[in-house]
């Protein structure tokens, strides 16, 4: 799960990772208030959105007064923001944070993933802040220094001072770097976080070290034993359908082809959305309904599938085990009830009370082509939306 900025300032307060003094606002007027209680300018002015480059998109302004600030807050608040992260079609700007500026002397970056293949978290830091990391690491690798953390003995003092100084800090700041690197450790591990991303971490002119930017990602799978930060979900942020999905506890992703595809299980999913693509078309979706999915379940997944206009026919591949063939039958004919089906439908129906479950087909009403296999299913759809 993503969130802004300002929710992520807020948690790495919690945790003491110093950031700006600043406030969210959702009208000028407000901004103008906050802008007030800080004191002293210059502000800034930041468009909060769940993408980055907003700096380079105009998402971010300085404002030398609270009167600046309520202007610069007006031409942001509604806009539709375009950076390279969000795509040409852009973001709407429903929140800015406005923020003291600080009189910057560095920038650095400072990141905590998870990595899969050591199954490790790694802290990474460069010297080439601001920029995007995967830009210094496909150009200048050597800029970036990276730290291989053991979870069970956590951030090791030595680890943070070799990042601490491998980007070349005075020995002035390496005390308060190696505090910044194992208080954002401790959130990561504390919040379940995939993803801590200080970008840039600023070194002021007053020697001050602060998380200039803050881009953290929360861990979906953990989110059940955090309860307060389910509710920093912003679903204005998310993709309506894939919003709606998760209303019903349904994995649905969705991906930018015409083929909408409803499949049990996650690995079979996986290898449909291959074989539609061998077959020389695109999947719209990825839905994995669940090996215990009940026919309402379907019945929404499959609604879903249908509500993306992009989608010109639609494959359901189930191998019926503890999801049964006549479960899914009923849930795809509750549906067809509920919404018209305008596109061609093929079906792959194997397992458990298979035979009934085609019956149920047969006798809906519904049209639909019959698959023989799983390539024969892929082939069949590819061709029918060509
Ligand atoms: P994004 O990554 O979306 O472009 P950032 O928060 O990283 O947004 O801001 C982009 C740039 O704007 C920063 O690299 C920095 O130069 C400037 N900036 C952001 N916040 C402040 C601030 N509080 N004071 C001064 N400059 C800032
Ligand atoms: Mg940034």
């Amino acid at each position: 799960m993503k969130i802004h900025e300002y929710q992520g300032k807020e948690l790495l307060k919690k945790f003491q990772v110093p950031v700006p003094r600043g406030e969210v606002a959702e009208t000028p007027q407000e901004a103008r208030t906050v802008a007030e209680e800080l004191g002293n300018g210059p502000f800034v002015v930041k468009a909060q959105i769940h993408a980055g480059g907003r700096g380079k998109g105009g998402g971010i302004k300085v404002a030398a007064t609270p009167e600046e600030v309520e202007n610069a807050a007006n031409r942001i608040l509604g806009m539709t923001l375009v950076t390279p992260q969000t795509g040409p079609e852009g973001r709407l700007v429903n929140k800015v944070l406005v923020e003291q500026a600080q009189e910057i002397e560095k920038e650095l970056y400072l990141g905590i993933v998870l990595d899969r293949t050591s199954a490790q978290p790694v802290l990474m830091m460069s010297s080439a802040g601001g920029m995007e990391i995967e830009e210094v690491a496909a150009r200048t690798p050597e800029l970036i220094i990276k730290e291989t953390v053991d979870p069970t003995a956590g951030c090791m003092p030595y680890q943070a001072r070799n990042l601490a100084f491998g980007v070349g800090l005075g020995p002035q700041l390496i005390r308060p770097a190696v505090s910044f690197i194992d208080n954002l450790y401790r959130m990561f591990t504390a919040l379940d976080c995939s993803l801590a991303e200080i970008n840039p971490l600023v070194v002021t002119k007053k020697g001050e070290m602060l998380a200039l930017d803050a881009k953290i990602n929360l861990d979906d799978n953990a989110l059940f034993r955090h309860h307060d930060l389910a509710a920093l979900e912003d679903p204005e942020e998310m993709d309506p359908l894939e919003h709606e999905a998760r209303k019903h506890h349904l994995n649905y992703i969705r991906l930018s082809g015409n083929i909408g595809a409803m499949v049990n299980g996650a690995g079979l999913a996986m290898a449909t959305m291959d074989l539609i693509k061998a077959a020389g078309a695109e999947p719209a979706n990825f839905l994995d309904v669940g090996g215990g999915a009940s026919a309402e379940m379907v019945t929404n997944g499959f609604r879903i599938i249908l509500a993306d206009p992009q989608v010109k026919g639609v494959l359901i591949n189930i191998f019926g085990g503890i999801l049964r063939c006549d479960v899914l039958a009923n849930g795809v004919v509750q549906a067809v009830k509920e919404v018209q089906v305008k596109v061609p439908i093929i079906v792959r129906l194997e397992g458990t009370n298979v035979e009934l479950g085609r019956e149920i087909l047969q006798n809906s009403g519904l049209k639909f082509t019959v698959a023989t296999d799983m390539m024969d299913a892929a082939r069949k759809v590819a061709a029918l939306v060509q």
